[in-house]
């Protein structure tokens, strides 16, 4: 499908990489219990050097107990966060503290399917530095949902400087240069799947169906989509600002040449007193553009003001691993 153009390294990878498998879970107790043992079974096909890294997303079932279960028999290491950051700010905790060759980032309730993990090696054995999930269709999301997804990657892709699958998502197989490339964006204002195309890299896509959950169901919302949507388009795009600049330039132009017939037809047909309809439509038009630019100003304004306070992104409050059982770090 559809490759970068940039070429592939040209580097011989390891037969056996070390594989850290990030799963942020949110309420996902069940799931992990289920996915956990078919996953590593699954994995040592590719490697015996294994970990999960489990990011717990301040769940309230008993995902950190399941989890902390499980590293006394499968290669588990449990990140508790302080409390629920949502998915961008989990994955971002994987991905600071994973430390494999590859890392491979996948939900935790068992919608992404393993055998599509093979193509994912099989590529980044042919020296792509990440492989990503296509999903081949959205007919588990409603009409209305995929319209809206539909126009915001256009939209996004016409004004962004980077461009976007708009079926792909964060199931996919980094190679550890994009793990490290991904450590250097320190922004808090977090959409995943942008950063992903921002830093670049070799990459191949792999088409897959999404399963359905094991159990539970969607942590996400209209609201939280559409939060993410608006992250989107100000973290990578400054074309709302500008759409502003030219808009008013037009107006101003017009309002300029209406003044000019105005005057004119004044001096030659005298004045007249109606005309208010105009005025009263004129001073709407504009209020609604002015309140409307201000509030776009304000969205930019509000993330700035995020990153200046440069506060972290998550906080991990307990962390425990299959490699250091009786070694619980606080803090
Ligand atoms: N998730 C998370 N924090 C959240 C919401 C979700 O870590 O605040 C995890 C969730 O446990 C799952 C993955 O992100 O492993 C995808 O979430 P979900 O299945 O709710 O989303 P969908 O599949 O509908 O996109
Ligand atoms: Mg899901």
């Amino acid at each position: 499908m559809d490759d970068t153009n940039r070429s592939r390294s040209e580097v011989t990878r390891p037969d056996r990489p070390s594989l850290t498998c990030i799963l942020p879970a949110y309420n996902e107790g069940e799931n992990l219990a289920h996915l956990v043992p078919r996953l590593t079974e699954y994995l040592t096909r590719f490697t015996d050097r294994i970990e999960l890294l489990i990011v717990d997303d301040g769940s309230q079932d008993d995902t950190a107990a399941i989890a902390t279960a499980l590293a006394d028999t499968y290669p588990v290491t449990l990140l508790q966060l302080s409390r629920n950051f949502g998915k961008e700010a989990a994955l971002s905790a994987g991905i600071d503290h994973a430390d494999g060759d590859v890392v491979l980032l996948m939900d935790a309730d068992g919608q992404h399917p393993l055998e599509v993990v093979e193509q994912f090696f099989h590529y980044w054995h042919q020296g792509y530095d990440m492989v990503y999930g296509v999903r081949d269709n959205r007919d588990d999301e409603s009409a209305g949902k995929r319209h809206l997804t539909n126009l915001f990657y256009r939209i996004l892709s016409r004004s962004a400087e980077i461009n976007i699958h708009p079926d792909a998502g964060d199931f996919r197989l980094l190679d550890r240069k994009v793990v490290l490339a991904l450590r250097q964006l320190p922004e808090r204002s977090r959409m995943m799947k942008g950063l992903y195309a921002w830093v670049g890299f070799s990459s191949k896509s792999v088409t897959f169906t999404v399963a359905p959950r094991l159990g539970g169901t969607s942590n996400f919302r209209l609201r939280h989509l559409s939060a993410l949507a608006l992250t989107g388009f100000t973290s990578f795009s400054s074309a709302p600002l500008r759409v502003w600049m030219l808009l008013g330039a037009g107006v101003s132009v017009l309002s300029l040449l209406y003044a000019f017939v105005i005057v004119l037809r004044t001096l030659m047909f005298g004045s007249d007193v109606p005309g208010w309809p105009t005025i009263a439509a004129g001073i709407a038009f504009l209020g609604g553009i002015q309140l409307f630019s201000v509030g776009i100003l304000g969205e930019y304004i509000a993330r700035i003001f995020s990153e200046v306070k440069a506060r972290p992104l998550y906080l991990v409050g307990r962390r425990v691993s299959f490699r250091d059982r009786d070694n619980t770090v606080e803090g």
